[in-house]
């Protein structure tokens, strides 16, 4: 018996969000009283796969693959799935992000697995296995019971937190039995977002809605995140009209963030926007409008024209700085 967790890196490094993985699955590992074991794809250095063992994981797996390093669902899949076998993992742990959203109901399916999806804390019960998760976009949360002896949970960001257990991480090759058939799409190309702060991985986040006006306006929210070291972010009416990317795109069906700073300019924030910022520790935010619904969530608010807001605000903040 052990706990699998799934590992994603970047160019053979590890951030934030696969060491969240690991101190959360290592946590249940030491509740269940067993193993935990890592799994990585790609081609990572060893010592970048050790770095595992700092928050809990004894056994880090890579399978060093080219075929593996783009994302392939059903290939994906079947890795994990033979990991699974031969680790004998009866709770297997990944993100829930867009790959956890793509690869964990195969799995569930393929091993018969129950799963809850969204967690957003180590299972309140192991017997019967209970775990906590968010939902009707993130107003509520339910605790699900797992009958299954196999139990799969993608972990929501933010949820738990980098937390070290320092073991010595064995790291090992894993050759799982893989053929060209098996893999089902090929990326010919993906572009790359270079010297931006990573949405998912933010702690602090400047986004704008479709208050701003045009994409001709973002200027300001570029300059406030570049003094802040944020990631930017909007609202999905402003990447549907193409003022600003859908990498951006917030919300129940864009990207769930949980910044520790989450700045909202011009945003009204209906339901399905606040799905994706509603764990923001604090929420900011900026509106004309004194009856915004974005100011129920907010921490702060001020209500006034982002245009005239925004350069005070970015001024205040170099002033601060320079101090
Ligand atoms: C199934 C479904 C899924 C959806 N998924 C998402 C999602 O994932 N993410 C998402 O964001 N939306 C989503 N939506 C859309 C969502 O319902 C809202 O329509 C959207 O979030 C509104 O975007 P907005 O706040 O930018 O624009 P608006 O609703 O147009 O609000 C603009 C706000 O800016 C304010 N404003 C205007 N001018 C100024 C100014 N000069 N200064 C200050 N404030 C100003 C206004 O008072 C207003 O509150 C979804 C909708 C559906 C039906």
């Amino acid at each position: 018996m052990s706990v699998l967790v799934f590992i994603e890196h970047r160019e053979g490094k590890f951030h934030k969000g696969a060491f969240e993985l690991v101190s959360y699955a290592s946590r249940i590992a030491n509740d269940m009283g067993t193993s935990l074991v890592a799994l990585s794809l790609g081609d990572v250095p060893s010592d970048e796969l050790s770095k595992a063992g700092a928050y809990g994981a004894g056994k880090v797996l890579n399978v060093n693959d080219s075929r593996l390093s783009q994302l392939d669902n059903a290939a994906w899949t079947k890795v994990i799935e033979q990991a699974v076998q031969q680790e004998s993992a009866t709770v297997i742990v990944m993100a829930s992000g867009f790959t956890g959203k793509a690869i964990a109901p195969r799995l569930s399916a393929r091993l018969r697995a129950g799963m809850v999806a969204y967690a957003t804390a180590v299972p309140s019960s192991y017997n019967p296995f209970t775990v906590r998760k968010k939902t009707f976009s993130g107003k509520a949360f339910s605790d699900v019971v797992i009958n299954t002896p196999v139990r799969i949970i993608t972990l929501a960001p933010n949820a738990f937190g980098v937390h070290e257990a320092p073991v010595t991480a064995e790291v090992k090759q894993f050759t799982p039995s893989v053929t060209d058939a098996d893999f089902t799409t090929k990326v010919e190309s993906s572009e790359k977002f270079s010297g931006k702060v990573l949405l998912t991985e933010a702690d602090i986040v400047v986004s704008a809605g479709r208050g701003m006006k045009g994409p001709e306006n973002w200027g300001p929210i570029e300059e406030l995140a570049s003094v802040l070291g944020a990631a930017t972010a909007c609202s999905r009416p402003v990447a549907d009209e193409g003022w600003r990317p859908h990498t951006e795109h917030v919300g129940q069906t864009g990207k769930v963030i949980a910044p520790n700073v989450y700045f909202a300019f011009g945003i009204s924030g209906a339901i399905q926007h606040v799905a994706g910022i509603s764990s923001s520790k604090v929420i900011i935010a900026v509106n004309k409008d004194p009856e915004a619904p974005i100011f129920s969530v907010a921490d702060y608010g001020i209500v006034g024209d982002v245009q005239k807001v925004l350069p005070q605000l970015i001024q205040s903040i170099k002033e601060v700085k320079a101090q």
